[in-house]
């Protein structure tokens, strides 16, 4: 058989297994240094007891004849589909229905499989640096092109991220079908104002584009005046998807749940001009191929809309926000040009004195016993930054942070 060439064109992913390599090389060497790790890309603190009751009672009730549930609805169960568009959105005056949310077992799936319901020749914006999963997604269903010399992709609109604009994603001059923004963003932890979101959307009645909204941050915002929705802009509900995920909002990584939203005013065009439903094919998608997520799950995630359950998303997006805000605070004081860590787990350093991604990765590790994600991995504009994030425990970051102070106290 003949494979998807596309794969091939894919190079290697390297960043992660470049990282773990290079902190084994240097614990082998330096056995006694106590390496913090400020790369954790995954959240550490356990799930609450309303959490794990819930499941609880659910797997009792599937040991039980009128307790059991089969194969559940492919687009979520009832209970958490209400939950959902009543407390994240209805509640918030956003005219979001239940009918309109499909539950998932997350948001990487939900954002490599929407590529199923637009045309093969799209054109695919996304920012740069970005969440990986954008770009490969958009290779491996052949809308990437030829990979240039440049190392980028013929058909891929890059959006441009820089210190010059904040790391904002800014509306282009060129068309493209499809753009995939992300707010709070991963890995800069930049936020769009709402100023920003309606250029976009205004982008996209213009260019009949659709935008793919991924929020999965969304719970991290304390800034009141920051959309935690795109549907929070006049008129995205006729342009937008929104991708949200439990994962790093509520622990849920492991267990994995997420929704994606799919307006019923949201319509694309097929050959002929004629207008049709995304909401329709989404769900002929999901129904094809995917067979819903866990009962059990699902039951987890609705007691995330209990009291216990909101209070629980507030104290875990609390204690990150607390160590980016921590991270932040003392890279200013030593002196770094520093993005992000407001609003969002993810804080974005630029090295000093135009060093490379990898030779502040290094410096970070050697001097310090910090390791980060060198920037260049997200993209080439994300080159001579890296990447901290407050998932660590408070005390790890505290110390850590600690030894920018006192090179030598990273020795012990
Ligand atoms: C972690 C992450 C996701 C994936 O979430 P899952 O629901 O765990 O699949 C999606 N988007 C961004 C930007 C992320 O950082």
């Amino acid at each position: 058989m003949r494979i998807n060439d596309n794969f091939e064109k894919l190079p290697e992913v390297y960043l992660f297994s470049e990282v773990a390599h290079r902190l084994k090389d240097f614990k082998e060497k330096n056995p006694e240094a106590d390496v913090i790790r400020m790369d954790i890309g995954d959240v550490t603190l356990p799930l609450p007891k309303c959490v794990t009751d819930a499941m609880h009672v659910a797997v009792d009730e599937m040991g039980t004849t009128k307790g059991f549930h089969g194969y559940g609805p492919e687009q979520g169960y009832e209970f958490l589909r209400e939950a959902i568009a009543f407390t994240d959105y209805r509640r918030r005056f956003i005219n979001i229905s239940a009918d309109e949310i499909f539950v998932s077992d997350g948001a990487k799936s939900d954002l490599g499989n929407l590529g199923d319901i637009y045309s093969a020749d799209s054109i695919v914006a996304l920012a740069d640096p970005g969440y990986p999963v954008y770009l490969d997604s958009a290779v491996m269903s052949g809308r990437g092109g030829e990979l240039q010399k440049d190392g980028r992709w013929s058909n891929i609109l890059y959006l441009d991220c820089n210190a010059e604009n904040s790391f904002k994603p800014a509306v282009p001059e060129a068309h493209a079908d499809i753009v995939i923004l992300c707010s709070p963003a991963n890995p800069t932890g930049m936020v769009f104002t709402k100023e920003e979101l309606q250029k976009w959307v205004e982008y996209a009645r213009r260019e009949k584009a659709l935008i793919i909204f991924d929020s999965a941050y969304e719970a991290y915002i304390r800034d009141e005046e920051l959309p935690r929705s795109i549907y929070e802009i006049d008129g995205a509900d006729e342009v937008a998807i929104e991708v949200r995920s439990f994962s790093k909002t509520a622990g849920f990584t492991g267990l994995r749940c997420g929704y994606t939203v799919v307006p019923k005013r949201l319509k694309g065009t097929d050959a002929d001009g004629k207008e049709v439903s995304l909401r329709k094919l989404w769900n002929r998608r999901q129904c094809t191929k995917f067979n819903g997520a866990s009962y059990v799950v699902q039951r987890a995630a609705e007691a995330l809309y209990s009291p216990e359950g909101r209070e629980f998303v507030k104290m875990a997006t609390d204690y990150y926000l607390e160590n980016a805000g921590t991270i932040r605070a003392r890279m200013v004081e030593a002196g770094y040009t520093v993005f992000g860590g407001t609003d969002s787990p993810y804080v974005w350093i630029k090295g000093k004195n135009g060093l490379s991604s990898w030779d502040l990765f290094n410096e970070l590790l050697e001097k310090y016993h910090i390791s980060s994600t060198p920037g260049v991995g997200f993209g080439s504009e994300g080159e001579g930054y890296i990447r901290l994030t407050g998932f660590n425990s408070y005390e790890n970051t505290v110390k850590a942070m600690e030894r920018l102070k006192k090179p030598e106290a990273g020795r012990n």
